[in-house]
């Protein structure tokens, strides 16, 4: 099932939540931050290990202090016009996860809006990819929460639902 959510992502109790890292995999700004900030300093130290990840590939931590018991870091693509392979990229950050996941036993898994905050894709184009990563993903969790930061950016994931496939 997929779920829409307007949530801080630190505070959702599933197998997995995904992490709009950059791709030092140090902790930045956003979304990472807060999951730093939540998961503690040995999410960092952790992370010192695994030696960074390219954009549209993903790696997996333990959650550490957050109810969660696993953190996919995955690192999306910086909005540069849209011809310079962002979609491409970004499904991939997305594909990556699940496939990440899935080798996990992860049953449950919330996504924030990878790339919509400094990295400037625009919210509904990326609503849409995330959607239809989602969907094809769908008979293999128990649940995938798309968590949004705004009602605004809750507002594009679910016209897209309410959509006729
Ligand atoms: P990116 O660098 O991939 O653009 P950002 O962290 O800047 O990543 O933004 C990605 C999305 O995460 C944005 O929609 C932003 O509003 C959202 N966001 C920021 N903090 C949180 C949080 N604590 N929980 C859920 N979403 C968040």
């Amino acid at each position: 099932m997929i779920e829409v959510t307007v949530a801080d992502i630190t505070g959702l109790q599933v197998d997995a939540i995904v992490n709009a890292a950059n791709s030092s995999l140090l902790g930045g700004g956003g979304v990472d931050g807060a999951i730093h900030r939540a998961a503690g300093p040995e999410l960092l130290a952790y992370c010192r290990t695994l030696g960074g990840c390219r954009t549209g590939e993903a790696k997996l931590t333990p959650g550490f202090l957050l109810p969660a018991r696993w953190v996919i870091h995955t690192v999306g693509p910086v909005w540069h016009g849209g011809s310079h392979g962002e979609e491409r990229l970004l499904r991939s950050c997305y594909q990556s996860s699940f496939a990440l996941a899935l080798a996990n036993g992860v049953r449950s898994i919330v996504f924030p809006c990878i790339s919509t905050g400094v990295y400037g894709y625009p919210k509904d184009q990326a609503a849409g990819i995330a959607l239809a990563m989602m969907r094809a993903h769908e008979e293999r969790f128990e649940r995938i929460i798309a968590c949004c930061f705004s009602e605004g950016d809750a507002e594009h994931y679910r016209r897209l639902l309410a959509e006729p496939r």
